[in-house]
């Protein structure tokens, strides 16, 4: 290797030099039920309209005042409570960087149940922050009160993050607990609200009772995953301390214009999601009838079902052009664990005839 290049990449940090990259699966003419991406594409003619709205948008200028336009639509389909204020992350993603990179004083801690969404820790240790995982209840996925009071105790944790709806075991958890949580909780409190389309479930109530708590939410499950829009929602004083950190122009002109298309046809979407919603509750039935299955409740667009031999099932649905998550081996309670995404009603066929085919 080139001496030079060898001394720039020992600059690099040891842990990020022995990391891999977020891994994203090659799915080429593949059944994608992998990520929880809403199916669905806009109607012919509403993908024609926004081809022409994208098409009027001055890319030669900086955003501006579109972005505060997309804030402002969001903050409105959001019901968020006065007093309380948005900023806007490139995905919900880059807003978990920028709570990582607010907090990141010597020594703290963020603190989740475990199994959650993965980028939670990622984006602690790549702050150098310390993480703390508690184990959810192994039979039923629900929050496990007394430990996470406990660790909250221990650990003094700067930022709790609660997926809710969880990725990925579906389940949202219980209310009551949650309370307590935040009520013990000696800093932020976010409450990820990714699968909200999909779930019972508003935190913004939450917003007027407790000045810690923050609602996260984002257009990605809404339908508009390959656009990168996550907001955050909370008591303003906090939300202008958190958006020093956000890089400028981070929602590009595009995406604001596509968001805020996408928002004047709320309508569009909110169908589509009743339909996910009830191909979910179908999936569901069709796995819980199908023997060696074991289908977790879900409350998202996705269904965590445990299966005898994951790897085994996981390979034989691809071998049959399905691509699902192999979740085994991101946590000991997801042993022998797929997470399903809940697709277009033929998908979902194709998928559950595929699943019984490798079911060994
Ligand atoms: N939160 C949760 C719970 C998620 O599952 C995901 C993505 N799978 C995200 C946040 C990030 O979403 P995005 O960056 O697309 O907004």
């Amino acid at each position: 290797m080139n001496a030079d290049l060898k001394q720039a990449l020992a600059c690099i940090r040891d842990d990020v030099r022995a990391s891999q990259a977020y891994p994203v699966a090659s799915s080429a003419g593949m059944v994608k039920l992998d990520v929880m991406e809403n199916p669905f594409r806009l109607p012919p003619e509403l993908q024609a309209a926004l081809g022409a709205r994208l098409g009027a948008v001055a890319i030669n200028r900086y955003p501006a005042e579109r972005t505060q336009d997309l804030a402002a639509a969001l903050a409105r389909h959001a019901g968020m409570p006065s007093g309380c204020a948005i900023t806007l992350g490139n995905g919900s993603d880059e807003l978990i960087s920028m709570l990582s990179m607010a907090i990141s004083k010597p020594g703290a801690k963020i603190l989740s149940p475990s199994p959650s969404f993965v980028m939670y820790e990622l984006s602690a240790r790549y702050q150098n922050l310390g993480f703390v995982g508690v184990p959810l209840r192994a039979v039923d996925f629900e929050l496990d009160g007394p430990a996470m009071l406990a660790a909250i105790a221990e650990h003094q944790p700067a930022l709790i993050y609660l997926s809710y709806p969880n990725n990925p075991t579906g389940n949202l958890w219980d209310a009551g607990v949650i309370a307590q949580i935040i009520e013990a909780a000696p800093g932020l409190v976010v409450m990820d609200e990714a699968y909200q389309p999909f779930a019972a479930s508003d935190s913004m109530a939450l917003l007027a009772r407790y000045p810690q708590v923050l609602v996260m939410r984002t257009m990605s499950k809404f339908g508009l995953a390959g656009v990168r829009i996550g907001y955050l929602i909370g008591q303003a004083a906090l939300i202008a301390e958190v958006d020093k950190l956000r890089p400028p122009f981070n929602i590009s002109v595009l995406n604001a214009e596509a968001g805020l298309f996408a928002l004047e046809h709320a309508e569009v979407y909110a169908s589509q999601a009743a339909t996910l919603r009830a191909e979910r509750e179908r999936v569901f039935e069709a796995l819980q009838a199908m023997a060696g299955v074991e289908p977790f409740p879900s409350q998202g667009n996705m269904i965590l079902a445990r299966v005898e031999d994951a790897a085994a099932t996981f390979a034989g649905m691809k071998a049959r052009g399905v691509l699902i998550k192999n979740s085994s081996a991101a946590h000991p309670l997801l042993a022998n664990c797929l997470r399903i995404t809940i697709g277009t009603a033929e998908e979902n066929q194709a998928m559950l005839a595929a699943l019984k085919e490798s079911l060994s």
